[in-house]
């Protein structure tokens, strides 16, 4: 996936709900928060993190933000003295100088950075095509009272994305697939979400695969991603070629309709 440029980011950003935008930009600074935690670059615990701010317009912005040396920044950690309370604003590239922590772990902060605005570059892109939150999967995990057993951090994004109506991030999808997985583990009826293996009918089916695709498809929610390994597995094909054949199915002339963004697809009809 191609990152967005600073324009098309605004353009997105600007097409979001109120709420949808206070959604992100909470969660964007509580994954920056455990970012520091786990990478935790404080080990002295004498500064603590305790905000974030971005320019949007860097450079060029009205309210431009500072490194403590002066320099000019896009992103902005605040940190906090957890002796005396003052606040010390760094630049994201440089605060390894100022701080004195190993470039391994500050390299490690910008990866983790760069990590998360992709992962909101990527909701941006499919807010922009008319994708919303996985009602159907959250309810299913809800009812099976799967949600206690989502990392709590996982669980409360959840919860307000679904309020937002906002997509949800890759990784938070990959834990909800993972734990109904788990769930279904033993037990016999197919999940829509994931294609299982049939049986007698697989070798009659199997001799049309993209019928079988399509088939399957069906039973993906509208705007719910399509688990592409799984498929190809499943279909006892490679995954290039069912890109290709959910390629086609982009075209609109199918029953079943699917989308791309970035590396991924969604159905949408
Ligand atoms: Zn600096």
């Amino acid at each position: 996936m191609v990152d967005l440029t600073a324009e098309k980011r605004q353009e997105l950003w600007h097409a979001l709900t109120v709420l949808q935008k206070e959604t992100l930009l909470a969660h964007k600074k509580y994954r920056l928060q455990s970012l520091f935690l786990t990478e935790n670059f404080l080990e002295d615990k004498a500064w603590q993190f305790a905000d974030f701010k971005e320019d949007p317009f860097y450079p060029k912005g009205e309210n431009k933000l500072y490194c403590r040396c002066g320099r000019q920044v896009k992103y902005q950690f605040i940190l906090v003295s957890t002796e005396t309370g003052e606040l010390m604003p760094l630049g994201s590239t440089h605060f390894a100088q100022h701080l004195g922590v190993p470039e391994l772990v500050a390299h490690q902060v910008r990866s983790g950075l760069h990590q998360i605005d992709r992962g909101l570059d990527l909701i941006l892109q499919q807010v922009a095509v008319g994708l919303h939150f996985p009602e159907k999967l959250y309810r299913e995990a809800q009812v099976r009272q799967l949600l206690p057993k989502l990392p709590a951090e996982v669980a409360e994004r959840l919860q307000a994305f679904a309020v937002a109506d906002l997509p949800i991030y890759q990784e938070d999808q990959q834990v909800l697939f993972e734990v109904l997985k788990q769930a279904n583990k033993g037990r016999q009826e197919s999940r829509s979400w994931q294609p299982q293996r049939v049986g007698r009918k697989q070798t009659q089916t199997k001799d049309n695969p993209l019928e079988e695709l399509i088939r399957h498809l069906r039973h993906v929610e509208l705007g719910e991603r399509i688990e592409v390994a799984a498929f190809a597995d499943y279909l006892g094909e490679s995954q290039r070629t069912l890109r290709r054949w959910l390629g086609l199915l982009m075209g609109g002339r199918f029953a079943v309709q699917v989308r791309q963004v970035g590396d991924d697809y969604y159905r949408i009809k």
